[in-house]
């Protein structure tokens, strides 16, 4: 059974109940009160007719005793009976003079016979005169004159006087009540069906609407958690900062709409912040700024610029920024890797926008986190650790990409396979700590003085390799004389002395001149080195191996 059925019937079986037995306690309740004052009413008619009698003297014959009681009936609506002693009727209202004569003698009567003996009696029974339950009350009155016109000396010298009242008009006043009553109860109770009926409607309405909301909330949540897990999915395989800031700036807005935000990046100086990416309104703040411009890099917790008690601003937000802007550090493992920065310009912001701020600041604080640390894994793997420069492996990579892409475009690939000479005397005589000194010097030259679209690594040891794509054999050439003579300038001073010149041999190959693959590539270039060495170091000089790997004495380009 519904909330809203038991709402209507439990008050209607309740006013049910109260209202039949109710009824019934006031029936019997009525009858006895009524009854009561109807015994009370005749008793008081009784005593009239007795002062009456008694009022009548010597003059009390039967026909001015019946004369009285038709007399006192009429004005009472009683049935007034007088009888003697003997029960004999001596006067009645309902009955004429002449017929008095052959009415019964009442001695019989129970109200007769108390009456005679203790001067007060009572009855109720049924009457065949008036054809209904009747209520009889007889008081004796002694009255020397009225009975000595008919009873002997010494005999039975009162007269009794009855006053009777048909019951049916008591029946009659109660149903009238009983009917009243029923009809109050048959109005309060449609009354109480209609206020269930309609308080069920509106409890069902509030109850529809609440539904409603709570369904709506639900939804809310449930699409703001599936944001938020679709953000961090997204994030955590993005491999850079840019990628990270173009899905936040798509994921954001939906999280933490009528904001706007924008999301700044640590850059590699741990002191300087860059906003990657914002959105909403334009972006009212600096595009770049230092930690100790934002209050909540400061404080390593967020803060709110233009809140209400206290009105401190970050520097980097514009002076005249409207509403409040809450900015948030995205930290993780105790590491700062940027500020997620929200403006709300119409007022403060809810609570749960609040809430879901911080779980996508502490989102993308883990995600930065792994990016760099994916980013730093990778340079580990990639790099060199002494000189920063790309390793061999990245080197091997890099030739394979560049061959397909060179054999897609019909380009070339130069190679240049670089070596310090005699580079184990420098660590013999300077010690090894010089001689890395001078592996990191020669590094740094040669990535400064290579092209942009050149790879340069520490191929092992003393010897460096560049990748150089799309280059002419001239240019190749040319590159590497230029590398020789840098490297040959180089001015590097151990405690302000200048240490012997640094010098290299240079073999370059080309591809597709030289070799149709990387390893021959290589090899060429390896072929050439060698003879650079040997044809006295301090050199650059080209392949002589041809694309089938076979050393020729001439070289035809
Ligand atoms: P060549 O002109 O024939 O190339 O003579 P070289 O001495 O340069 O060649 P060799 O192969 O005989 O010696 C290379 C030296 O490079 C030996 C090694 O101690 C040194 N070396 C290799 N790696 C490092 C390094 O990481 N740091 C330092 N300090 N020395 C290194
Ligand atoms: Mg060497
Ligand atoms: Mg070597």
């Amino acid at each position: 059974m519904t909330i809203t059925k038991k709402l209507i019937l439990v008050p209607i079986i309740v006013l049910l109940v109260v209202g039949v037995s109710s009824t019934f306690m006031l029936d019997f309740y009525l009858q006895s009160v009524w009854k009561q004052r109807v015994k009370e009413e005749l008793s008081g008619i009784a005593a009239s007719a007795m002062v009456a009698v008694n009022a009548l003297g010597q003059d009390a014959d039967t026909a001015s005793l019946d004369a009285l009681a038709d007399r006192l009936g009429k004005s009472s609506g009683a049935r007034i009976t007088f009888v003697d002693g003997e029960g004999v009727v001596l006067g009645d209202s309902d009955l004429l003079l002449e017929e008095l004569h052959q009415a019964k003698s009442l001695k019989s009567r129970p109200e007769i016979q108390s009456a005679i003996r203790g001067g007060y009696g009572f009855n109720e029974r049924y009457s065949a005169t008036v054809d209904s339950e009747s209520m009889y009350v007889a008081t004796q009155v002694t009255s020397k004159h009225a009975a000595a016109q008919r009873e002997p000396a010494g005999e039975s010298r009162f007269v009794i006087a009855r006053a009777a009242l048909p019951l049916s008009s008591i029946e009659k006043s109660i149903a009238g009540i009983r009917w009243r009553y029923g009809l109050i109860i048959i109005a309060s109770l449609t009354s109480v069906v209609l206020i269930a009926l309609i308080a069920s409607r509106l409890l069902a309405r509030a109850i529809a609407n609440e539904r409603k909301g709570l369904e709506q909330r639900v939804a809310a949540r449930t699409k703001e958690i599936s944001l938020l897990q679709n953000m961090s999915g997204l994030l955590n395989a993005c491999t850079t900062v840019d990628e990270a800031g173009k899905i936040l700036k798509q994921i954001l807005p939906q999280l933490l709409p009528e904001m706007t935000g924008a999301i700044s990046i640590v850059k590699s100086h741990r002191d300087k912040f860059s906003v990657v990416a914002h959105w909403g309104a334009e972006w009212p703040g600096m595009e770049s700024f230092e930690s100790s411009q934002c209050w909540a890099l400061r404080k390593g917790h967020y803060h709110t610029s233009k809140e209400q008690e206290t009105n401190v601003v970050c520097e980097h937000l514009n002076d005249n920024l409207q509403g409040e802007a809450t900015c948030m550090p995205l930290l993780a493992q105790g590491e700062t890797f940027g500020v997620l920065h929200l403006i709300n310009a119409a007022s403060h912001a809810s609570d749960n926008q609040f809430k879901i701020a911080i779980s996508a600041a502490e989102q993308i604080g883990l995600a930065l986190a792994n990016l760099h640390l994916r980013n730093d894994l990778r340079q580990q793997a990639i790099r060199d650790p002494l000189t920063g420069i790309y390793n061999r492996r990245y080197m091997m990579e890099t030739l394979q990409q560049e061959f397909s892409r060179a054999k897609r475009l019909h380009s070339t690939i130069g190679l240049l396979m670089v070596d310090l000479d005699h580079f184990k005397r420098f660590n013999d005589t300077l010690g090894h700590d010089t001689g890395d000194l001078i592996l990191k010097r020669v590094a740094r030259e040669l990535q400064k003085n290579s092209r942009a679209e050149d790879t340069v690594c520490r191929f092992g040891g003393e010897e460096f390799c560049l990748v150089c794509p799309d280059i002419s054999l001239e240019n190749a050439q040319y590159l590497a004389e230029k590398f020789r003579k840098r490297i040959r300038n180089l001015d590097i001073r151990i405690n302000h002395k200048p240490i012997d010149t640094v010098t290299l041999s240079v073999g370059v190959a080309l591809f597709p001149h030289h070799a149709h693959d990387a390893d021959l590539l290589l090899k060429s270039a390896d072929e050439a080195l060698y003879r650079a060495k040997a044809e006295g170091r301090d050199r650059v000089v080209v392949s002589l191996v041809n694309k089938s790997g076979v050393k020729s004495q001439f070289l035809l380009i």
